[in-house]
């Protein structure tokens, strides 16, 4: 035995033996008693837990896994988890001191999540909202494609069901590790928020958590149609030295606190946690309650079946044997839209095509309803007959 390894092993017994009060200590996330990083006071976490993470001694708010946060917002048994085995991948093969894959998979162990972020519907006091939490836990709750993929399908979803959306934020920024890929989200959010809020009139809340910055609050952060944030928490785009050596100036201590920011007209409201479920249902049923609200509209190319559980169904609609005529309905579909991409001589049967694939594609409100309906009456093999379809 080398004497490194004896070593290791006086550790681990050394570790396995000692009481448990001594552990926490080192490791806010295990054992039993933790400690605030800002008054010092040593916290049994069992007492911690059901104050929502609130310091018995200073009162400041520690930070708070999502699976808290959906249990403290969320009506119990009421949560649907929504995209839950999107998981990111590695297109730039990144590496610092650390493969970005390795850092992912020790991420995605300690917390069992896939990404920085669980998204779903659920019950907040009886009333139905879409609602989004970023875990700062999971590499510093930085967004990366997996994170704006599942905000906008969730945005997506609130908007098409008419839902109210609720974005918790707690989040670094952008993620490095996916460059251009992640900064990209930021403009597809802002795009889903824009139908969401703009032309469905709806309506969106987000609830900004210590800490909210770099590309989240650039991004969906501040688009809120309210602007809630948590005491103290930090909220900013670029960090503080930063900005201190741009403009050669000193700035204030609260700088970059919410209550600076409220002082400042960027919020609405400074919330805390315990108040937090209750200032948003009265919110929301303030919202719901108000008269002469005008009827949004989701524009043309944006409506129809956009979830990927209709996706899905239909998918699976298709592939059962017993629904061989619809497979059949769609692969006839198919092949006429190649007829069309390929560049045929005859002019007036391009035309005339073109028109049969409109009248199939526009008749009916949603493609699923369409290629229901259709399908059973109505065969596209025998109106062009095979001789076109041969060519
Ligand atoms: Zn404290």
């Amino acid at each position: 035995m080398s004497i490194l390894s004896w070593i290791e092993d006086q550790r681990k017994l050394k570790l396995l033996n000692a009481p448990k009060y001594n552990q926490p200590e080192s490791d806010n996330s295990q054992g039993l008693w933790t400690r605030c990083d800002h008054c010092g006071v040593i916290l049994y976490i069992k007492h911690l837990k059901e104050n929502q993470r609130v310091c018995f001694g200073c009162g400041s708010h520690l930070q708070m896994n999502s699976i808290e946060r959906i249990e403290n917002l969320i009506d119990a048994g009421t949560w649907r988890p929504f995209d839950e085995t999107v998981s990111p991948c590695d297109p730039l093969e990144f590496r610092d001191q650390k493969q970005y894959t390795e850092r992912l998979k020790e991420a995605q162990e300690r917390t069992g999540l896939q990404d920085a972020i669980q998204t779903g519907t659920g019950l907040l006091d009886g009333i139905p909202v879409a609602l989004g939490v970023m875990d700062f836990n999971f590499m510093g709750g930085s967004m990366g494609s997996v994170v704006g993929e599942k905000i906008t399908r969730l945005i997506e979803y609130a908007t098409q069901e008419g839902l109210v959306l609720i974005l918790i934020c707690a989040s670094g920024g952008a993620r490095m590790q996916e460059g251009i890929l992640s900064l990209m989200q930021m403009a597809k959010i802002s795009g889903a928020l824009h139908i969401h809020q703009n032309c469905a009139k709806l309506l969106y809340i987000s609830v900004l958590t210590s800490p909210t910055t770099g590309g989240v609050t650039a991004s969906f952060a501040m688009l809120g149609d309210l602007i809630f944030a948590e005491p103290k928490a930090l909220i900013g785009f670029a960090g503080r030295r930063v900005i201190e050596q741009t403009l050669q100036e000193q700035l204030p201590d609260d700088f970059q606190t919410a209550e600076y920011l409220l002082h400042h007209g960027l919020l609405d409201l400074i919330v805390p946690r315990s108040f937090l479920k209750q200032a948003l249902s009265e919110t929301i049923t303030l919202y719901k309650e108000a008269p002469l609200k005008v009827r949004g509209e989701i524009p043309y190319g944006e409506r129809g079946p956009l979830t990927k559980v209709d996706e899905e169904q239909l998918r699976r609609f298709l592939k059962n044997k017993e629904n061989l005529t619809d497979s059949e309905f769609v692969k006839d579909f198919e092949l006429l839209i190649n007829q069309l991409d390929s560049k045929t001589k005859n002019q007036a049967l391009n035309s005339m095509l073109l028109d049969q694939a409109l009248k199939m594609a526009c008749a009916e409100q949603t493609r699923t309803n369409w290629l229901q309906s259709k399908s059973k009456t109505f065969k596209i093999s025998s109106v062009f007959g095979k001789k076109q379809l041969q060519h």
